[in-house]
């Protein structure tokens, strides 16, 4: 996204502003964006829990000296305020909305079934003009959940003043997807089912619950990760290059790619896989099994680490699986797209196949290396595998800071349309559903390893 130069002025409204998300992410994100772009942001907060202006001030400065120095929030604190209440109830609404001294951000920092209360109540004020609501996911509950939100919302304001946000869309590496198969003749001519053999998408983390059972335990891995974030990851990596790179365009070339996507051979039970770690060491750490962690009900069976084989049947993907993983309290931090294509036959002479060429895409580190095969270096008549490495400046931008200048702006590029959160609900309710009746056999792992053995 280009700097613009007409200074805008917006109200930035936390509903939620005492959770973790506030705390831990948006507020830095906000930071970051603030450290960089000269916008008028006036920052409200409301949540129940009693909090003065003084301490909401407190909590700004602290989240800007996480990205730049706590004196850099000073400009924004004056104009800062916190109101305490239960945001549900209208007339509560109504008085934050009276707060707001420029266009309001409805930021619904909340759990899922409080911002569907909160869409409810709002219809029964005015909003003013260019309101915009920014949604956290999960996106609703279950696809009639997400459309009877999306019909809720359309109440309220027009799409494009809609921000459902995916942070992962606001990662740099997550972009470069886009200018790494569109920029180079390199990638575009190859990027297909005829040269490509599987596509993995990978969010392995070293965390744990860190005291978020309550939230966690009612999604588990696949909801909270492969359903949101790295859905959006395979719509970029497949789509159809956009004629332009806006939010009709771009946006429209995903949700293609969404509609296409189903479970591999339409069989849940075969193509997906679930486990929950139990206790063990992450590094130094100790972690309890996730069974025993506090707010967890071991009986929902919840899943911590999650593996599902997608296919997007198009011209351009029919027959390559889409292998998407996301797990807790694993062994190693991985953070990957990786591209693996189809093998070149055996060269006579050369003693053996040639490895596959990959892409690998490290979305944290900003690394990418191409897996090339070569002669060998001691003996030129055997094949030798390569790795060619470049290495991005991810930027100081945040990903949270990049999807909330989208929203000061005005911008929905990289938020998602109504219908692809929709999507991304249809693509995985066959998995739920399976799931939940038990024909996929929850696994376990032990936290620190690398997954259940043969995954
Ligand atoms: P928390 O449970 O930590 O915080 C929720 C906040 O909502 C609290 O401040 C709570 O405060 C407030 N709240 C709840 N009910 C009401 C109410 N009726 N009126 C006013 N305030 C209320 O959740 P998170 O911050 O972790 O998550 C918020 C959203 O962001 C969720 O949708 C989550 O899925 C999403 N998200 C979170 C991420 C994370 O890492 N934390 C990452 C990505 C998305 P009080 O009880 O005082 O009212």
């Amino acid at each position: 996204m280009t700097k613009r130069r007409a200074k805008k002025s917006v109200s930035l409204l936390i509903l939620g502003a005492g959770g973790d998300l506030t705390k831990r992410l948006l507020l830095p994100g906000l930071a970051s964006l603030l450290s960089a772009h000269d916008y008028d942001v006036q920052v409200l907060g409301a949540a129940r829990e009693e909090r003065t202006d003084a301490e909401w001030r407190q909590l700004i400065r602290d989240s800007f000296g996480q990205v730049t120095e706590p004196e850099d929030a000073d400009r924004y604190l004056e104009s800062a305020r916190y109101i305490t209440g239960d945001v549900t109830d209208a007339e509560q609404l109504r008085t934050l909305i009276a707060a707001c001294e420029h266009t309001p951000i409805i930021y619904f920092a909340l759990p899922p079934a409080v911002t569907t209360q909160v869409c409810a109540a709002l219809r029964q004020l005015d909003l003013p003009d260019g309101t915009r609501l920014a949604l956290e996911k999960p996106f609703g509950t279950d696809l009639k959940s997400a459309r009877a939100l999306n019909r809720q919302i359309a109440l309220l304001v027009p799409e494009e003043q809609v921000f459902r946000i995916d942070h992962f869309l606001g990662m740099s590496m997550v972009l470069n997807i886009l200018g790494l198969r569109f920029a180079n003749q390199f990638f575009e001519s190859v990027w297909n089912g005829r040269r490509i053999e599987r596509v993995e998408i990978v969010y392995d983390e070293l965390l744990g619950l860190e005291g978020r059972g309550g939230y966690y335990d009612h999604a588990g891995a696949l909801v909270d990760m492969l359903q949101s974030h790295l859905l959006e990851v395979l719509a970029l990596v497949a789509m159809e290059q956009p004629p332009r790179l806006n939010e009709v365009e771009l946006r429209s070339n995903a949700a293609q790619v969404l509609r296409a996507t189903h479970v591999w051979d339409d069989d849940p039970a075969a193509s997906s896989r679930r486990a929950r770690y139990t206790a063990g060491k992450v590094g130094e750490r100790s972690m309890p099994s996730y069974a025993d962690e506090p707010g967890v009900d071991p009986a929902l069976q919840t899943e911590t680490l999650a593996r599902v084989t997608l296919e997007v049947n198009t011209a351009r993907w029919q027959g390559v699986p889409f292998v998407l993983r996301s797990g807790k309290a694993l062994g190693k931090y991985v953070t990957q797209v990786r591209v693996h294509m189809r093998p070149v036959p055996e060269i006579p002479g050369f003693g053996g196949a040639p490895a596959p060429d990959s892409i690998m895409l490290d979305l944290k580190s900003g690394a990418v290396e191409l897996g090339l095969t070569m002669n060998g270096s001691g003996d030129p008549f055997t094949l030798e595998r390569s790795i060619l490495q470049a290495t991005k400046d991810l930027g100081d931008l945040l990903p949270y800071g990049q999807v909330l200048q989208g929203i000061v702006e005005g911008d929905p590029l990289l938020s998602v349309r109504a219908d692809m959160a929709e999507e991304s609900w249809r693509i995985f309710e066959p998995v739920l559903r399976a799931w939940r009746k038990g024909e996929v056999p929850l696994e376990e792992y032990t936290a620190g390893s690398l997954g259940p053995k043969g995954w």
